[in-house]
C-alpha cells in the first residue's frame, strides 16, 4: 500500500459482507442426496437435485433448526413463519433455472456478531438478516479445453447467507467477522467452516465516501476471495482503486469486480447500473414453515455455551488473563478441555500455560470438528502437580514425559516420569554429596566468589545438574549450595 494518509484519511471505507455458509447436514436442503465433500462428480444427485420436470422439494427441518442456532448465537429475531422463494436466474449449474431462497420471511432478522480487533478493541457488527437457501452446482472449466464440465453434487446443499449491515469500517474487522463466524458455526456444530472446501464463502461490498458526507457511495462488490487474508487484502486494494478514481473526479460504478490473489488486482465481472430483477415470488411446491414455540424452546435448550460466555467465565470464575481467555475459547473443544483438566487441579493458571503451549503445539488441527486429544484431562492435571510439586521440571515434563503420554494415553504421569527416569532430587541426602563433591572440584572458583564474583553460583548449580543428568531441583539445589558457600 503507497497511498498517502493524507489522501487515505480524507475517505471513509464502507464495507457490508455476505458470507455463505454451507450446513453439515447429513442430506440435502430439498431431498435425501448425501452431502459429503470430496467425492466423485455427480454420485450424490437424484431427479430432484436435476429438476426434473414433477419432483418436488421436501425442506430437511434440521437445516432449518441450524439456521435457527445462528440466529439465536447472533441474538437476531426468529421468524415465526417462513416462506421460501424462488429467486429467478439462469445459469449452467443451476438446473431449475431458479434458486430456493428466502426473500421476505429471512429466518433470522437483525442480529449482531461482537468482534475483537488486534489491538483488543471490541467491535460490534449489525447483522441485517440470516436467511437459507440451497447452493447450486458447480461448472469447472479445464484450463486449455473447450468444453464446460458441470458437477451437480452441490447442486441443493443446504447454506444460510449471513448479511452484514453497511457497517463495517476496516478490512481489519471484516477479517476478525469471518474469523468470529467461524468460531462460531464450529462451536455450534453447524458447519465445518473450512473456507477452503467452499464451506465458508464471503462477498465483501465496498464503498467509499467523503469523512464528513452522509450519504453512501456507489457499491462494488468483490467476489472469489477464499481465504480470510484474500478478503482482507482486497478490501484493502479496492478502498485504495476507489479513492484513487474518485480523487481523479472519476465515478465509481456499482459492478461485481473478482480479485486475482495473484496479482492482488481485481476485474470487472459485470456492471449492475440497473437494480437485478430476479422475480422472487413464493415457491408453491413448499408450504410456509412454522417454527414453534415449543421447537424454539428445544433449539434454546440444546445451545452449547458461546464463546462469549465462556470468555467471561474464564476470565472471573479461573481469573485467566483476557489474552489467556482469548486463546482458549477459539474452540469449544479446547475450551472444553481447559474445563475438564481445571476439574482436577487450582492451578489454572498452569493450564492454561499446558494448553497454550505443548498441547497446542501437539494439536496440528485445533479448531477441526472432531478434536479428542489423547492425554486425559486428569493426566494432565497430574502432570502438572507433579511439577508445581518440583518432581518434575516443567522441560521435562513438558520434553519427555508429556510425548510419551500422547503415544501411552492409558499410562499414569507419575508412572511415565518413574520409566523414564525422571523424577528430579529433591532429596537432600542425596544431593548434598553431590554438592560437595562439586564445590572440591572448584576451589578457585570459590575463592572468586567469596572475592565477590556472584555469578558463578550458577556455574555451580550448572555443574550439579551435569552430574545429577537433569534430575536436581533447581531451587533446592540453589538454597543448598547458597548455603554451603556461607559456610567453606
Ligand atoms: P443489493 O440490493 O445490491 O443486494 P443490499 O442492500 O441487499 O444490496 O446489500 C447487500 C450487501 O451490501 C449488504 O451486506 C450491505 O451491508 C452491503 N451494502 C449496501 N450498501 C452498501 C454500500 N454503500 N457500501 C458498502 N456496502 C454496502
Ligand atoms: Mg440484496
Amino acid at each position: 500500500m503507497n497511498m498517502q494518509a493524507e489522501v487515505r484519511n480524507k475517505y471513509r471505507a464502507v464495507i457490508g459482507l455476505e458470507v455463505h455458509v454451507q450446513l453439515l447436514t447429513n442430506s440435502k436442503i430439498f431431498c435425501g442426496d448425501e452431502t459429503q465433500f470430496g467425492v466423485a462428480p455427480n454420485t450424490q444427485l437424484s431427479v430432484i437435485s436435476l429438476a426434473h420436470p414433477g419432483t418436488l422439494p421436501k425442506l430437511n427441518k434440521r437445516a432449518l433448526e441450524y439456521a435457527i442456532r445462528m440466529g439465536l448465537a447472533c441474538q437476531s429475531e426468529i421468524s415465526r413463519l417462513n416462506i421460501f422463494d424462488r429467486k429467478n436466474y439462469f445459469y449452467p449449474d443451476l438446473p431449475k433455472g431458479y434458486q430456493i431462497t428466502q426473500d421476505r420471511t429471512p429466518i433470522c432478522r437483525g442480529g449482531m456478531v461482537e468482534v475483537t480487533l488486534n489491538d483488543g478493541r471490541p467491535v460490534s457488527i449489525r447483522l441485517n438478516r440470516i436467511h437459507l437457501e440451497e447452493d447450486a452446482g458447480k461448472s469447472i472449466h479445464v484450463e486449455g479445453e473447450p468444453d464446460t464440465l458441470v458437477d451437480f453434487n452441490r447442486a441443493g446443499m443446504p447454506l444460510i447467507e449471513i448479511v452484514t449491515e453497511p457497517v463495517i469500517n476496516t478490512s481489519e474487522a471484516a477479517a476478525a467477522f469471518l474469523t468470529e463466524i467461524r468460531k462460531l458455526v464450529r462451536y455450534l456444530g453447524i458447519s465445518d467452516g473450512n473456507m477452503e472446501e467452499g464451506s465458508l464463502r464471503c462477498d465483501a461490498n465496498v464503498s467509499i465516501m467523503p469523512v464528513n458526507a452522509t450519504a453512501f457511495g456507489n457499491k462494488v462488490e468483490i467476489k472469489n476471495m477464499n481465504s480470510f487474508r484474500h478478503v482482507q487484502r482486497a478490501i484493502d486494494v479496492e478502498v485504495e482503486r476507489q479513492i484513487t478514481l474518485a480523487e481523479r473526479g472519476e465515478r465509481i460504478i456499482s459492478e461485481t469486480r473478482t480479485f486475482d490473489a495473484d496479482s492482488g488486482k481485481s476485474y470487472s465481472m459485470r456492471v449492475k447500473e440497473e437494480l437485478n430483477d430476479y422475480r422472487y415470488f413464493p415457491d408453491p411446491d413448499l408450504s410456509p414453515v412454522e417454527v414453534t414455540e415449543e421447537w424454539l424452546s428445544s433449539v434454546r435448550a440444546s445451545m452449547p455455551e458461546l464463546p462469549q460466555a465462556l470468555f467471561h467465565k474464564f476470565t472471573t470464575n479461573y481469573k485467566l488473563p483476557a489474552y489467556d481467555a482469548r486463546i482458549l475459547t477459539e474452540s469449544r473443544q479446547i475450551a472444553s478441555y481447559f474445563q475438564e483438566v481445571c476439574r482436577h487441579t487450582t492451578n489454572y493458571k498452569g493450564v492454561s500455560n499446558w494448553i497454550m503451549g505443548p498441547v497446542k503445539a501437539c494439536l496440528n488441527e485445533l479448531t477441526s470438528v472432531e478434536v479428542v486429544f489423547p492425554v486425559k484431562p486428569v493426566i494432565l492435571a497430574e502432570l502438572i502437580q507433579l511439577v508445581d510439586t518440583g518432581k518434575l521440571s516443567f522441560s521435562v515434563a513438558s520434553q519427555q514425559v508429556f510425548p510419551v503420554l500422547i503415544k501411552q494415553s492409558g499410562d499414569s504421569a507419575l508412572a511415565v516420569a518413574q520409566q523414564l527416569n525422571v523424577i528430579q532430587e529433591s532429596n537432600h541426602d542425596q544431593l548434598l554429596p553431590v554438592i560437595d563433591e562439586v564445590l572440591k572440584a572448584f576451589p578457585d572458583k570459590i575463592a572468586e566468589y567469596k572475592k565477590g564474583k556472584k555469578g558463578l553460583k550458577a556455574m555451580f548449580i550448572g555443574e550439579v545438574m551435569k552430574r545429577t543428568r537433569g534430575k536436581a531441583d533447581p531451587k533446592i539445589t540453589d538454597e543448598l549450595i547458597t548455603r554451603k558457600l556461607q559456610e567453606v
